[in-house]
Parts: C-alpha cells; structure tokens; sequence
C-alpha cells in the first residue's frame, strides 16, 4: 500500500471509532493470526453490579460492605466501583496499597484489612471455608487477619456485540483466545458462551504477559485487546494492541488503538479493512 493510501484508511478507521495511535497498528493488524481478550471490562460492560454481601465471620453485612468500600475508594477497578457506588457509610482508611490483578489492602482502626480476590485475602486471612462462587458471577472477598470477613458477588454482563465479534473474528481465520484474572470457574463459563475454545483464568499480570509470550514463541501474530491496569504490560508487548475506551488511562497510554465507541463489533471491521489495505489475502 501506498504511504497515501495507509493515510486515507487510518482516517476512515477514526471515522469508524478505531484511533490509531502507533503508524504500524494498521499494517500489523493486517496480519494478525491469533487475537486475545482480557474478560472484564472487554467482553463484559465492566458496569458491575453488586447483588450480596455474604458474612463469613462475625460482622454484619452492611459494615463488611463499608469496610470493602473504604479499601477500594481509590481503585480504579470495575469491581471497585461497584462496591463503593452502593457503599452505606464512609470509613476512614490508611496505609492503601493496590496490587494489580489481586487486590487492596489496608489498615482500618489499627486493624489490617484486604479485599480482592481468594488466595490474595488469604494470605491475610488464612484459609477459611468459602461458598462454591455462583456460575457468571464474580466474587470479591473481604478478610482481616483474624479471618475471612465476606463475599461479594457482582454481577456483569456481555456486552451484546460480545458473541457476533468472536464469530467474526473466527470467520477471518483469527484465533481467539481469553486470558482473564477472574475466577477459573467464571472464565469458562463465558468463554462457553462466546464459543472460545481456549480460556486461562486466575491470571496475574505477569501471567497474562507469559500466555502472550507462548503464543508468540509459536510464531503468531498475537493482537490483545484489554482494558485495565492488569492489561498493560500484555498490551504494550503484542504485536499489536487495542485498548478499550471505558479503559484505565494506562491501559489506554499502552495499546497501539482504541476502540472508541466499547464496540468490539469494530475489532473485525477494522481488520476487514487493514486487510484490504494491505490487499493481504487470507
Ligand atoms: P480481568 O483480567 O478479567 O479483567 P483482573 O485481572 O482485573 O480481571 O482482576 C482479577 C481478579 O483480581 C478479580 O476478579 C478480583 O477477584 C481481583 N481484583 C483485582 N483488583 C481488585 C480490586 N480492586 N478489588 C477487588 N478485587 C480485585
Ligand atoms: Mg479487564
């Protein structure tokens, strides 16, 4: 393609919602073999909603929430709005310390607290019996150094282009994949549900980055398409890398384009076109 031609369709592809941000994300994109989704925030709204508190110890649900809502009041996390969009009271919190793909953890009342996901509240807590987590839906948990606390269980919704996008995706010959931090359990049932084949769960950042580096080592074209902090270092090293707009600024800062609208319907138009483009023919 000609230096003219590139320009006029990284100037369609903005019209379409799809910015660029880097001058080889079109050419790239052309070529991409394998694609992967990060879950929350990317396939789903990442409009969570909480839907129980659970105690597991001797606090009642409604302080569990507000003590949850004092330890996420700076996280950027969709699960973290959430909890503090509904939370009953304000408490006063210090010593907050966020770990990416984990959880929060801080002090309240002299009393250390972390909330976030099982075997990160564990290393505070010690292990506790938990009930089984409800299918599709995300559970958070609240321990103190005495013991597990709570469960909250959020619920989140596939963003209704979610289905057709992966299907699409397919039909171009990319192979979809989804690497997620949230539970196992929960990572698969999506992934039956948008028919992806291969699904990892209970991912750190550095995991989701040793997934990508595997696929690569393969000999792919690996493009990953995320949305949060947990997402940056994977998006800065995929070939090509589009982040969400509802995404965390370094998630944003990281990737290569993005999707302006949330609409994941975009991801293969936006390779129909890099395509023919490029007249690359698959
Ligand atoms: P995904 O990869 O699906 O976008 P993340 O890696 O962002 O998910 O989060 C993975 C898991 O880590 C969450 O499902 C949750 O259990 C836990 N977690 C991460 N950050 C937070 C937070 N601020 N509050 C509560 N839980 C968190
Ligand atoms: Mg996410």
């Amino acid at each position: 393609a000609t230096p003219v031609a590139m320009t006029a369709s990284t100037g369609q592809l903005t019209r379409r919602g799809v910015i660029t941000t880097r001058g080889h994300a079109l050419e790239t994109l052309a070529r991409i073999d394998t694609l992967v989704f990060d879950k929350t925030g990317t396939l789903t709204e990442g409009e969570l909603r909480l839907e129980q508190v659970t105690p597991l110890g001797a606090l009642p649900a409604a302080r569990c929430h507000a003590l949850a809502a004092a330890l996420e009041q700076g996280s950027e996390h969709p699960l973290a709005r959430a909890i503090v969009a509904e939370a009953p009271e304000t408490v006063p919190v210090e010593q907050l310390q966020a770990t990416p793909g984990r959880g929060v953890a801080g002090e309240i009342d002299g009393v250390a607290y972390r909330v976030g996901n099982l075997a990160f509240v564990q290393e505070l807590s010690g292990a506790g019996s938990v009930p089984q987590p409800v299918p599709g839906q995300s559970p958070v948990y609240l321990g103190a150094s005495d013991g597990l606390l709570a469960v909250l269980t959020l619920s989140d919704q596939l963003r209704p282009d979610a289905a057709q996008t992966v299907a699409a995706l397919m039909a171009q010959g990319i192979a979809v994949r989804l690497f997620s931090g949230d539970e196992p359990a929960t990572v698969q049932r999506v992934a039956e549900q948008l028919g992806i084949a291969h699904a990892r769960g209970g991912l750190l950042p550095a995991d989701k980055l040793a997934g990508l580096r595997e696929l690569q080592a393969q000999g792919r074209t690996v493009a990953m398409v995320g949305d949060g902090v947990n997402d940056a270092p994977v998006l800065s090293r995929a070939h090509v890398s589009i982040a969400m707009a509802s995404g965390v600024e370094l998630a944003r800062n990281s990737a290569d384009m993005i999707l302006q609208s949330n609409r994941l319907s975009h991801l293969p138009a936006a390779v129909d076109q890099a395509r023919s483009t490029l007249r690359i023919i698959h």
